[in-house]
């Protein structure tokens, strides 16, 4: 739709967005409920040592003030046996990206409206040519997702009590993940396999967990269920969306040293979403900076933390506190706002805020710029030989 010169909307215009919408989400659903072969929703890793590859994902919410952009071309990949984090202010489309590889954005008003998803999946083997077959979740039929959401990929969410079933005890949820992948398992062995799991994350007296109702267990118990829960398939990757952020901070310590063994034991991967760096620095192999929906610098976490080169970057890293910063000077904070995400600019997004603007900065959204070859950034100051 055609951007709003002004910040209302008048009657017209508000009518016009809505007719718009509407047009816009019956399109979406339609295609999902489309019969497809599954030549239509396969592709092919790019790298097959990647368990999932992000390519220009775009996630657009149809609200009643105009299309929301929730992710705007995210392009990235999580490597095998690795913890990837995603960082960046709240609203700038870290959770919207981990629901759109779990096919769970809020429909019919969010949609999936472009890019690719690709699932390194051992389901599909190799095509003809030699190149490991992925599934495309980005339009996978909800009735496949179901193969591999749960099983290949699971979630962990940020607040458990609310992810949790008050009513069902612990056992009868945890039997219920045992159940829905091996519909035709034996009572017994779905509890015995629950209580397995209850032990693994390190809860005592799991028999007596077992037969907890949610409410009687603390925060740091409800979220070791939640963790519990996601081991429950043997997943590929785990998607931990703030994992500790409804937490105290010694049992955020537990939780995060509880998710990095089992990662390395289990050898799957973890995309880590937080805000906060320092669980990053702590936990992370490699770092997705997000801003306004855009992927604005990746790289190891040593490159983000000891090289940061986006002024947004600089400036996160400026403003964490730190036990060495003198107390009677404020804390650094990045000045102005994010764009509104209906009405975002043609050129950077990050214009607005930056104190190190060139020319170009005033031309289109700038591209990708390599560092090294695990170090990218999308600034126009980089532009000639990353310097
Ligand atoms: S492209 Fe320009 S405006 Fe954007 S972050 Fe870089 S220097 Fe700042």
């Amino acid at each position: 739709m055609e951007k709003k010169k002004s910040g209302y909307i008048s009657i017209k215009e508000s009518r016009e967005i809505q007719k718009y919408n509407v047009k816009q989400m019956k399109y979406y659903e339609a295609l999902k409920r489309r019969k497809l072969a599954e030549s239509e929703y396969t592709s092919v890793m790019k790298d097959e040592n990647n368990v999932i590859e992000l390519e220009n994902l775009e996630t657009c919410f149809f609200s009643d003030n105009g299309t929301v952009k929730a992710v705007n071309g995210v392009t990235f990949s999580i490597p095998k046996n690795k913890i990837v984090g995603v960082v960046g202010e709240s609203g700038c489309g870290k959770s919207v990206t981990s629901l759109s590889i779990m096919q769970l954005v809020q429909a019919p008003q969010g949609q999936v409206t472009g890019g690719e998803i690709r699932f390194n999946s051992d389901d599909l083997g190799y095509d003809e040519q030699g190149r490991k077959r992925a599934y495309n979740v980005a339009v996978m039929p909800t009735s496949e997702m179901y193969k591999i959401r749960g099983r290949d990929i699971t979630m962990i969410f940020q607040e458990p009590m609310t992810s949790l079933n008050p009513v069902f005890t612990i056992g009868y949820q945890l039997d219920e993940v045992s159940f829905l992948l091996q519909p035709d398992i034996p009572k017994a062995d779905a509890k015995a396999k629950s209580v397995e799991l209850l032990k693994k994350v390190g809860i005592s007296m799991p028999e007596h967990v077992y037969d907890s109702y949610p409410h009687e267990l603390s925060g740091g118990m409800r979220q070791r269920v939640m963790i519990a829960m996601a081991l429950a398939g043997n997943p590929k990757l785990i998607i931990a969306d703030e994992p500790t952020t409804a937490l105290d901070v010694t049992i955020q310590a537990q939780i995060l040293e509880l998710l990095k063994d089992l990662q390395r034991e289990q050898g799957c991967s973890i995309m880590l979403i937080t805000h906060d760096l320092g669980v990053i620095a702590e936990m992370a192999d490699e770092v997705v900076v997000m801003y306004a929906g855009k992927v604005i610098e990746r790289g190891t976490v040593r490159e983000i933390f000891h090289d940061p080169r986006h002024p947004y970057t600089i400036g996160l890293q400026k403003s964490k506190p730190l036990i060495t910063s003198d107390v009677n000077e404020p804390l650094y904070s990045i000045p102005g706002n994010v764009p509104n995400p209906i009405n975002l600019p043609d050129n950077c997004y990050f214009r607005n805020r930056c104190n190190r603007c060139v020319e170009k900065c005033k031309g289109k959204y700038p591209d990708m710029i390599k560092i090294t070859d695990t170090h990218y950034v999308s600034c126009y100051l980089y532009e000639e030989g990353g310097k």
